[in-house]
């Protein structure tokens, strides 16, 4: 019998991972928010995935974080900002051989969550896969992209991910996840913060060369003190090829801003400016990002944290 896979966030990623985990026949349980939404989900009848333009409806059972199921597999999909408080929810639930499974972007929400739990396994996850709510409990599959999974604490892969591969989730596991969250991290500085800022699309930051790059030094060079100079490497290419090939999208936090919804920043561009602050590595031009950037949200009423 397949362990089942408790997954709590079902927002766009969370949903995306729910409806192909039980379309290839794995048992999946979606926990809600409270009983509120956890009605709101009974009357939809279960998450329905668009994908191709074609909409399926997968019933899956939900439940609430109260409901008394032990959890030995937690696929955590929400917001880096909910992360630590919704496994704090469940933490009495969970088996002595659990395992998390990590979707936030961005870094400093893993170690939260692992030191809530400090007796489970937290696997962390870095993806380039898309998706959008269109509406409650509908999520649009629209990027096809990779994921990958790896713990810095326990280089040895799970078993589970062969049901990944049945569930036709394309993924790999990696013993350097670290380096991995930190090179996306460091694209997102370089070019989310500037999108809200110049009010762009992607492709708009190719106006703003000058900036761009005076960013990726400073990323580079926080990259290096901090132990990741393979995150480092070649940076500011992979940011300008990035610009250029996703010149006609909208940045995920000019999306959040846009839609009026907190974004990530602590754990983007905060967490950068806070480790280089540890570091006591002085980098004006970041430094003054997250600042114009929190004025920015505030001037819009958005939480700036
Ligand atoms: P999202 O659509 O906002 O979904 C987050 C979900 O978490 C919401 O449904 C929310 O519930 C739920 N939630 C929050 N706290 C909860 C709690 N205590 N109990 C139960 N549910 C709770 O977010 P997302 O876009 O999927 O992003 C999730 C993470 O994946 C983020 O870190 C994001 O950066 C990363 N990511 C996303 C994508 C993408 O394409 N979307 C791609 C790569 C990485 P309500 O609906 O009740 O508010």
């Amino acid at each position: 019998m397949s362990t089942t896979w408790h997954i709590v966030g079902a927002g766009s990623l969370g949903s995306l991972w729910a409806s192909r985990l039980a379309r290839a026949g794995l048992p999946v349980r979606l926990i809600l928010r409270d009983t509120a939404r956890h009605a709101a989900y009974q009357a939809a009848g279960g998450l329905t995935l668009v994908e191709h333009g074609e909409a399926q409806l997968y019933p899956i059972p939900g439940e609430t974080s109260d409901s008394e199921e032990p959890i030995r597999r937690l696929l955590v999909a929400c917001k880096a900002y909910d992360a630590e408080p919704a496994v704090a929810q469940l933490a009495h639930r969970l088996t002595a051989d659990a395992e998390l499974i990590l979707l936030q972007n961005g870094l400093g929400s893993q170690d939260a969550v692992a030191a809530r739990v400090p007796q489970t396994r937290c696997i962390s996850a870095s993806s380039t896969e898309g998706a959008f709510r269109d509406s409650d409990w509908r999520v649009v599959f629209a990027g096809h992209g990779y994921t990958w999974l790896g713990d810095a604490a326990h280089p040895v892969a799970p078993i589970w991910l062969d049901e990944l591969s049945a569930a036709g989730i394309p993924h790999a596991w990696t013993p350097d996840i670290l380096t991995r969250l930190w090179r996306k991290l460091a694209l997102n500085c370089a070019i989310n913060p500037l999108t809200v800022l110049h009010d762009c699309r992607n492709g708009g930051l190719q106006q703003h060369q000058c900036e761009v790059a005076t960013l990726c030094a400073e990323l580079a060079e926080l990259l290096e003190r901090c132990g990741q100079p393979a995150a480092a490497e070649d940076l500011q290419q992979e940011v300008e090829r990035v610009i250029q090939a996703t010149a006609a999208n909208f940045s995920s936090m000019y999306q959040d801003v846009h839609h009026q919804r907190r974004t990530e920043i602590s754990y983007l561009l905060g967490h950068a400016c806070k480790v280089a602050a540890r570091h006591q590595l002085n980098l004006p031009h970041l430094a003054q990002l997250e600042q114009r950037l929190i004025a920015h949200l505030r001037t819009l009423g958005l939480p700036s944290d």
